[in-house]
């Protein structure tokens, strides 16, 4: 489902991403870890070309991302077909970015009817549903400001949802969050996580690794030092970068 070649970014000087190599296959959940730096959230942004990659590629589906190939050559995609290709895939931040002046079921409903064309009854239908599914049907008329943080974090994840994506992205979803609010955001990224959904999650939440995870990418100064199953990775680290880094987080 992901695929990533070879790939680099530089900002300036700094080399944040050196060679990376990642394939995540459809419905496995690939967790990154890796101490502050070392380029996991620009991996995420490069996935949905919220940065432009230097070298290298990136496939989403089978999609080449950002760029449309003719022979040898790549040709950058205009601005509507790498927005088609980001409605395909959520994305979660740190920070629940959601619409403050719009209530939990109108910042699910408000891409699907905009973007997507979807009449507002078939859109408050599923924004229902998948608030539902995120345990917060009775908070669908809540504004964020009358929301935890956690119920934000998963109105956002409900409001990705709604766009039918073929991957989510997690960007430390939870390190924001109260202690008492991690559980449910997580339990609500399990639950997708077993229906079948593709994801790559940069997280500290190691038993979520341990839970979900098929794959576990441990990133040091943008380079994939170590990758595996999680059990392995996390119980038996091979590279002494992994283990120290283990040491601090667990
Ligand atoms: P953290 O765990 O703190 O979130 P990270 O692994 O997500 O770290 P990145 O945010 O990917 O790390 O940043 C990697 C490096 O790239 C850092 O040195 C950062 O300062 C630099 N960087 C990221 N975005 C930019 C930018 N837009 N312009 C310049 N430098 C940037
Ligand atoms: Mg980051």
């Amino acid at each position: 489902m992901v695929r990533t070649e070879n790939v680099h970014k530089s900002f300036g000087h700094v080399q944040v991403l050196r060679g990376i190599d990642v394939t995540v296959p459809r419905g496995n959940v690939c967790v990154v870890l890796g101490p502050s730096g070392s380029g996991k959230s620009t991996l995420l942004r490069c996935i949905n070309h919220l940065e432009k990659i230097d070298s290298g590629r990136i496939w989403v589906d089978g999609n080449l991302i950002g760029y449309r190939q003719k022979g040898d050559k790549l040709y950058e995609l205009h601005d509507k077909d790498v927005a088609a290709q980001r409605r395909e895939i959520g994305m979660v931040f740190q920070r629940f970015n959601l619409f403050p002046h719009m209530c939990a079921l109108e910042n699910v409903v408000e891409a699907p009817t905009q973007v997507k064309g979807q009449t507002k009854a078939q859109a408050w239908r599923r924004g229902m549903e998948l608030l539902s599914r995120v345990g917060l049907a009775d908070k669908a008329g809540n504004y964020p400001s009358q929301l935890s943080g956690g119920q934000q974090q998963r109105v956002a994840i409900a409001r990705a949802l709604a766009m039918d994506p073929k991957l989510m992205l997690f960007d430390e979803p939870t390190s924001a969050l109260d202690p008492e609010l991690v559980g449910d955001v997580l339990d609500a990224m399990k639950d997708l996580a077993r229906s079948g959904m593709t994801m790559v999650v940069v997280t500290h939440e190691i038993g979520f690794a341990r839970e979900v995870g098929d794959q576990l990418i441990f990133m040091d100064g943008g380079v994939v030092v170590e990758s595996g199953h999680p059990r392995e990775v996390l119980t038996n680290p091979q590279h002494p970068r992994t283990r120290d880094f283990l040491s601090k987080v667990l």
